[in-house]
């Protein structure tokens, strides 16, 4: 068995053993939504006090707005109630670090893991690729944010969203776990 599914079973076997939240509501009992980023070094549970039951919390590469984060917002307050959203960006995001065409050469070079140096991204993998990258809008970051105001003013301005949700922005630093609001992009999430 590989050594990482040994330690999940396993981790899962402790963590039923003890559990005692089977009585759970499914709509979340804080009423609050969280987007962020799916960062390794990320713990929204931990950064932002959570418990099992009590938010929302939906994450892709980046941390944005996609059509798909956004299917998702929707199901969240339609179907089951949440009435305040968090965009929550980080700094040092790995989207950062490459664009759609960076990606899209290095998928085209092959489907190996990459490597990234003081010059950037680079494939040294055996091919062949695929030009499918080519069809996907990774999303990148260019500036972090203008990528939280703008996506805070996507889902603000996004047809299936009501009016009366506050979206909050916010960037979470991952070397001192602190979170600091984008004030530009609250004001631009603001209820209405
Ligand atoms: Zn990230």
């Amino acid at each position: 068995m590989s050594k990482i599914l040994e330690e999940i079973i396993n981790a899962n076997t402790a963590y039923a053993g003890a559990f005692d939240k089977g009585e759970l509501a499914m709509p979340p009992a804080r009423r609050f939504a969280i987007l962020t980023c799916m960062d390794a070094r990320l713990d929204p549970a931990r950064f932002a006090g959570l418990a099992e039951g009590d938010a929302h919390v939906i994450r892709n590469a980046g941390g944005r707005a996609s059509d798909d984060a956004i299917r998702s917002l929707v199901i969240s307050y339609k179907l089951l109630g949440t009435r305040e959203w968090f965009v929550i960006h980080h700094t040092n995001c790995g989207m950062e670090t490459f664009s759609d065409e960076t990606i899209r050469k290095l998928l085209r070079h092959s489907l190996a893991t990459a490597t990234l140096d003081k010059d950037g991204w680079r494939d040294t993998g055996k091919g062949p690729g695929s030009v499918e990258g080519d069809y996907i809008d990774w999303l990148t970051i260019q500036e972090p944010r203008e990528a939280v105001i703008e996506d805070v003013q996507r889902i603000r301005l996004h047809p299936l969203v009501p009016r009366d949700i506050p979206v909050y922005g916010f960037i979470y630093d991952v070397s001192s776990g602190r979170l600091m609001e984008v004030p530009e992009a609250t004001e631009l999430g603001k209820a209405a």
